[in-house]
Order: C-alpha cells, then sequence, then structure tokens
C-alpha cells in the first residue's frame, strides 16, 4: 500500500506524491484527519484527488493512503428511507455523531449493520443460479419487499441457503462456482461511477403517468426516458419535481438534491417524511432514497451524488421496478465540475465548463432506460431520468442546457413570465416538447381513450392558433377577429386556464388521474365545437360566455376523482343551453 504525501492544497482539491500504486477513482483517506477523497487524475506518482469534505488545514507534507477501492455505495435492505450525503453517509448519523455541522473524516457506513433482516429464501439447495437471480426476499417496509440478488459475477449451484433473521453482513446463501464457493450477503458493493449491468435495453413504450395534465397530455415522459426542466430561479422546477415524486406512478424514487440552497433541502428532508403517499396512505419516504449535497456542503461530493444516485436506482431497477430518479439541479452538478476543472488547471471550454461536460451529461443519463435485467426470469425494470437546470438568468443558450438538450427527449420549459402571472405549473406550452409523444399513443389509445390523440392534437392546435391570432390582436384589436376566432380564443384561454393551471397544493387539483384529464380535455373541446355551432347561427359569443354551464367548466378541475360522471352532466347541460341559445335566437 502507498502511502503519498500532499504537495499541493486548492480548495477541495490536493495534490499528492509518491502514488504510484494507485488507480484512477481509489478511494484514498487524507491526512490524519481521515478525510475522504478521490483520484481524478494520475500524473506519474501524483495524484490529483478530489476531496469530499472541508479542506481548510490541510497543507504539504501531510500522508495520504489509498484505499485501493473504488467509490463505492452499499446496496440492500434498509436503503429506503435513507437520507444521505453525496457519498452515501447517512446524514442522521452523521449529525448525530457530530452536531450540526458535519465533523470531518466520519465514514460511516451507509445501511445499519445491526439491524436485522427477516431473510425469506426463494431458491432452494441444489438449484442453480446465475448473476441476477433472485434468491430470496425481505419485507423493507410495510410497503416495500426487496428482492435479494446473485451479484454480478458469480453463477453455480447453491449449496446452502438460510431464513430468517440476519444482518446484511451475516452470510445467508453459499454458492458453489467454477471458482470455489461464492458467500453471499443480503448486501452489494457497486463502484458509483460504472453503470450496472443489463440483459437488453428497450425502446420505452408506456408513460410515466404524474398527474399533471400539461406533462401527461402534451409533454409525456416515457418509463425509462429522461426529461429536464430548465428554468429560472422560482418559475417551479422544484415544485415540479415534487410532485413527481409524490405521484408519478413509479414504485421507488430517487431524490437527489444537488447543490441548491441548505434551507431548501432542509425542506426537502422536513416534508418528505411527512409526505403521505397517495397510494398506500403511509409516509412517502418508504418508497424513497434522499441524497442531499446543499451548497453549502463540500462541492466534490456534489460532484458524486448524482452517481450514487443513479447507482442506487440501477440497483432497483434490477429488482425489476420502475425508478425515478430527480436531480435539482443538474446545473449545479455541472457547476461542481467545472471548479474541479479548473483546479486541475484543465483546458477550459464553454464558460469555463471542461470540454467533456456533454459526455459526461450523456453518460449519466445514459443509465436511464428500461431494460431486462440480469437473471433468468424476464424482469423488466426502469429508470426516468428527470433533472432540474437552472440556467443563469433562464438563459436556454448557455451549456449546461445546450447539452442536455441534446441528450433528453423531453422539455418541460418554464417560463419566467407563467410564473409571474401565476400560471402553474409555468411549462411553456409553445415552447416544449416530447419526442415520445406519438410514440406513446398507441398506449393512450389502448389504456385511456380511443380518442385521446384526437383531442390532444386538437387542443394543441388551438393553443397554437391562440399565439397567431395574439399577434392579430396585439395589432388592430380584438374587434378585428371573426367571430369563429373569437370562440377559438376563449377556447384557448379555457384549455390553459382551466386545464393546463394546476394547484400543486390543492388537494383535488394537486392530481388528476388520466381518465379524469381525457374528461376534462374532452369536454373543453366539446363545449368549442358547441360554441362554434351556435356562432354559425349568428349568437353573440358574449351570450355563449354568459352560459352557466361555462361556469361549471371552469370549475371542472375541482371534480373529484370519485365524481367522474359529472362531466358528462356538464355537457348535456351545456348542450341544452347551447340549443335554448339558439332556439331564442331564431324566434
Ligand atoms: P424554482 O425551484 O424554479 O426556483 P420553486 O419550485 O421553488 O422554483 O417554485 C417557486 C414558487 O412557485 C413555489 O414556492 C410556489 O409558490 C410556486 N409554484 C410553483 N409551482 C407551483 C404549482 N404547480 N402550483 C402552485 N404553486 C406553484
Ligand atoms: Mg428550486
Amino acid at each position: 500500500m502507498s502511502d503519498g504525501r500532499i504537495i499541493k492544497v486548492s480548495g477541495p482539491l490536493i495534490v499528492a506524491e509518491g502514488m504510484d500504486d494507485c488507480k484512477m477513482f481509489d478511494v484514498v483517506r487524507v491526512s490524519k484527519s481521515n478525510l475522504i477523497g478521490e483520484i481524478i487524475e494520475l500524473r506519474g506518482d501524483k495524484a490529483s484527488i478530489q476531496v469530499y469534505e472541508e479542506t481548510s488545514g490541510l497543507g504539504p507534507g501531510e500522508i495520504v493512503v489509498s484505499t485501493n477501492e473504488p467509490l463505492s455505495v452499499e446496496l440492500g435492505p434498509g436503503l429506503l428511507e435513507g437520507m444521505y450525503d453525496g457519498i452515501q453517509r447517512p446524514l442522521d448519523k452523521l449529525l448525530e455523531a457530530s452536531g450540526s455541522r458535519i465533523a470531518r473524516g466520519v465514514s460511516m457506513p451507509a445501511l445499519n449493520h445491526e439491524k436485522k433482516w427477516d431473510f425469506v429464501p426463494t431458491m432452494a439447495k441444489g438449484d442453480k443460479v446465475v448473476a441476477g437471480d433472485v434468491i430470496g426476499t425481505v419485507a423493507e417496509n410495510n410497503v416495500f419487499t426487496h428482492k435479494i440478488l446473485v451479484p454480478v459475477g458469480v453463477e453455480g449451484e447453491i449449496k446452502s441457503i438460510k431464513s430468517g433473521e440476519y444482518t446484511v453482513d451475516d452470510i445467508i446463501c453459499t454458492v458453489k462456482t467454477a471458482k470455489g464457493d461464492r458467500k453471499l450477503t443480503m448486501m452489494q458493493k457497486w463502484p458509483v461511477r460504472r453503470s450496472r449491468p443489463y440483459k437488453t435495453k428497450m425502446s420505452p413504450t408506456k408513460p410515466l403517468i404524474s398527474g399533471q395534465r400539461v406533462i401527461d397530455t402534451f409533454f409525456p415522459v416515457a418509463k425509462g426516458g429522461a426529461a429536464c426542466i430548465p428554468g429560472p430561479f422560482g418559475s417551479g422546477k422544484t415544485v415540479v419535481q415534487h410532485q413527481l415524486a409524490k405521484w408519478a406512478d413509479a414504485d421507488v424514487i430517487v431524490y437527489v438534491g444537488c447543490g441548491e440552497r441548505g434551507n431548501e433541502m432542509t425542506d426537502v428532508l422536513n416534508e418528505f417524511p411527512e409526505l403521505i403517499d397517495p397510494k398506500t396512505g403511509e409516509s412517502l419516504m418508504k418508497r424513497v432514497v434522499l441524497i442531499a449535497n446543499t451548497s453549502d456542503m463540500p462541492v466534490a461530493a456534489r460532484e458524486a451524488s448524482i452517481y450514487t444516485g443513479i447507482t442506487i436506482a440501477e440497483y432497483f431497477r434490477d429488482q425489476g421496478h420502475n425508478v425515478a430518479i430527480m436531480a435539482d439541479s443538474s446545473s449545479r452538478w455541472a457547476e461542481a465540475l467545472r471548479e474541479m476543472s479548473g483546479r486541475l488547471e484543465e483546458m477550459p471550454g464553454e464558460e469555463g465548463y471542461p470540454a467533456y461536460l456533454s459526455s459526461r451529461l450523456a453518460e449519466y443519463y445514459e443509465r436511464a432506460g428500461i431494460v431486462t435485467a440480469l437473471g433468468s426470469d424476464q424482469r423488466v425494470g426502469s429508470i426516468t431520468a428527470i433533472s432540474a437546470v437552472s440556467p443563469p438568468g433562464g438563459d436556454l443558450s448557455e451549456p449546461v442546457s445546450q447539452a442536455t438538450l441534446r441528450i433528453v427527449k423531453v422539455f418541460w420549459g418554464l417560463s419566467a413570465s407563467l410564473a409571474y402571472k401565476r400560471h402553474f405549473p409555468a411549462i411553456d406550452w409553445l415552447a416544449s416538447y416530447s419526442l415520445y409523444g406519438d410514440k406513446l399513443e398507441d398506449w393512450y389509445r389502448d389504456n385511456v381513450d380511443e380518442e385521446w390523440a384526437f383531442y390532444r392534437t386538437s387542443a394543441l392546435r388551438i393553443l397554437q392558433e391562440e399565439a397567431s391570432l395574439d399577434e392579430i390582436v396585439r395589432l388592430v384589436g380584438v374587434d378585428a377577429l371573426s367571430p369563429v376566432d373569437r370562440m377559438t380564443m376563449e377556447t384557448a384561454k379555457s384549455i390553459r386556464e382551466d386545464y393546463l393551471h394546476q394547484d400543486a397544493f390543492h388537494e383535488v387539483d394537486t392530481y388528476a388521474s388520466l381518465t379524469k384529464q381525457f374528461k376534462m380535455l374532452k369536454l373543453i373541446l366539446k363545449c368549442h365545437d358547441l360554441g362554434l355551432k351556435a356562432v354559425h347561427e349568428d349568437i353573440e359569443i358574449d351570450d355563449i360566455l354568459e352560459l352557466p354551464a361555462r361556469e361549471s367548466v371552469s370549475r371542472c378541475k375541482y371534480i373529484e376523482e370519485s365524481n367522474l360522471d359529472k362531466f358528462d352532466t356538464i355537457l348535456v347541460e351545456m348542450n341544452k343551453q347551447i340549443d335554448s341559445l339558439i332556439a331564442e335566437g331564431v324566434m
């Protein structure tokens, strides 16, 4: 084992010499305080090391010892409900051990190694196993059952397997392999910078349903897809990610709070345990893993945090689950990368970001996807990656936004002016897109309604027409519009205000099932047709707008899921009222 010596300290980066036996990405311990670091560049016997903790007080001559292991995470029962820092140290234990400011050099296992879990074997002595096979299960809590998998690289015949209460360090299974016996525990370790293997990657065909109308209807993300949420400060990036964490039909949520202000993450840490999971009635945390690296925590650990997060996501994917990983914000991650690159004195690219910014981002998003997992059964699991992007001043021409947009297929562009008008979610319907939209149409047709695509396209068309009519109104005033165009304007307003606007904090409005979404949109567009019918009978627009049924339409978002028949009633009323308007007009 090599003992190096520090020759230079530059913020979170140190350079040490005498490191000839080390490998790239090995974890090292720095100085007598045992600070945790990782080798990110090797030249001869000199290693550049990013240190995951405060480096103040460090100086040349202090010792650096390699652990000869890459930065890895612990994967096993106990992950859920976990709150970790960027290198998977449990935050509650860290704070317990060191008070409100995290002490340095504290290494702490991520999982609880004392707790006993009830291991229920699903295989028996003599069974043949390959990597990825499920050898047993553990009820991690009352909503989630963990599958214990044969680790990558192990193949053979089960010699013995246990049943009952064990810790994650106890041996629960012995496999006879070609290279001798392998003793398995319920825990695996995996290096975070390497993606976990799978059998095949598939093309996504199902939407990740979020209950957020503008997303599900107009700009859906597929299970296994990737989406970005760029927007200026205060435009609602965090609220969108929280809504997705809470409502998306994912089995497991990995939430990476990455470099945002400390109090925002404290909000998350305090808020998430109190959130009730609408699916189970239990705390949402029972299927969440939180990783927090706020702006006041060391910058290098922020760089690592998204890899820690996605490796945990892959582990749950491998068990056959749909996982969603949120990163808030990927721009802060990129800033951490830029800071380290600057200190390495690498040639800066655009705006000081390293030239490898886009390849790093691509590697991250590449780890999302829907796959058939390793193992003999055809387990399918997915990771959907959703990241906030915070471009300075909201200007999307900057490198992080540009690189992200080249990779992800869904763009939920948040608009400062919509947020200013308090139209939430402030997703700009003219600028946003989903390249999954058309692909997922079959799914919506088969699972929601045959006419889904028809109404979706009609609504988008009306919104686009509104934009061009707006131009005309600005130039020559609303009176210049034909009655048909005025009706279009009114319907567009209804789509915006009654449909797209959705209050995250309203008990009923916060979530809309796809059935409700469809009924709402159909109602609004049927009212449009009825309005046009009246217009063609020379009825005044203002008379149509005053119909009592229109008032019901404007409140239809508050109709409860148990009461969806109400939509049909409103439509019947609207029909009647339009017919009597026409009858009166004819008389
Ligand atoms: P960002 O993360 O982009 O800085 P936030 O997500 O913190 O912005 O949102 C700022 C504020 O906007 C929130 O505190 C909330 O008041 C409001 N807001 C955002 N989205 C919604 C929503 N869907 N429903 C209601 N209010 C929202
Ligand atoms: Mg935010």
